[in-house]
């Protein structure tokens, strides 16, 4: 009897319908969405890896369509905005590597009762979002190619600023620097763990962990893109000794923004 008040309690909790507007027109346009994109994803992809070599065009057609399938059936891509076509063409192309990894989490999180697809963050908007799901850190969302999993970062809500400002910024990341991204992380992450330990040999009062994440986590140009362009730089836990220097005071408006970004859901456009 509790657990069933619970779950009508909660059901009640969620003031929006959450597939509001995302499954309009009954299933046909979304099949015909899903086969058109594969179609779509798979020629583009595969014609541009065979100029290559033909079996990197038989690779790349294969991503290109599953992921025009995947992203076809939820309906993410912006057709009505050049963005979309700009964020399609690149995720079946250039930014594969990252799309990769964004089929393997969503066969990851088909698996986890608990991912929580969210249908209105992502129709239209050019990305996946899951509330939970496969994460490598439990207070972190997780980005790769165009997928956030974890979104809430182990809290209760979404913080649809945050969402947009740090976490989309690196599916664009992802999509313009393509094989670039990736490499960039694990460099950059090999480079910063060596900085890291020099200055821990001169400085043993700090903690040899704090200084290494920050070197090779927080001080990543592509994360320091993105705590700058989501108010959030100096992080509190960025070492103050290694992390870059605080940018531009933010507006008050900005600021105020930050926090209160806490919300249910999204708003799908159109
Ligand atoms: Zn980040």
């Amino acid at each position: 009897m509790l657990r069933h008040m619970a779950a009508t309690v909660a059901r009640q909790a969620r003031p929006v319908d959450i597939l509001a507007g995302t499954n309009r027109g009954g299933p046909l346009p979304v099949v015909m969405e899903a086969i058109a994109t594969a179609v779509a994803g798979g020629l583009l992809g595969g014609g541009v890896g065979w100029l290559a070599a033909p079996w990197l065009g038989i690779a790349m057609g294969a991503v290109g369509a599953a992921n025009g399938a995947v992203s076809g059936a939820r309906r993410i891509y912006r057709w009505r905005r050049r963005q979309g076509w700009v964020a399609f063409a690149l995720d079946s192309t250039w930014g594969q590597v990252g799309i990769l990894g964004a089929l393997a989490i969503h066969a990851a999180n088909r698996v986890r009762a608990d991912a929580e697809y969210r249908p209105d963050c992502s129709y239209r908007q050019n990305r996946h979002i899951y509330v939970r799901g496969f994460r490598l850190r439990r207070t972190y969302a997780f980005t790769l190619g165009n997928v956030i999993t974890n979104a809430t970062g182990g809290g209760t809500r979404l913080r649809p600023r945050f969402l947009e400002r740090h976490e989309t910024l690196h599916i664009w990341q992802s999509r313009l620097f393509g094989p670039l991204f990736p490499t960039g992380y694990v460099v950059w992450g090999a480079g910063g763990a060596l900085v890291a330990a020099v200055v821990w040999l001169f400085n043993r009062k700090e903690s040899l962990a704090d200084l290494v994440t920050t070197a090779t986590y927080y001080d990543n140009p592509f994360e320091y893109w993105a705590y700058v362009n989501d108010g959030h730089w100096p992080h509190p836990d960025a070492n103050a000794l290694l992390r870059w220097p605080r940018p531009a005071e933010q507006s008050p408006e900005d600021a105020a923004a930050r926090r209160h970004d806490r919300a249910d859901g999204c708003t799908p456009p159109e």
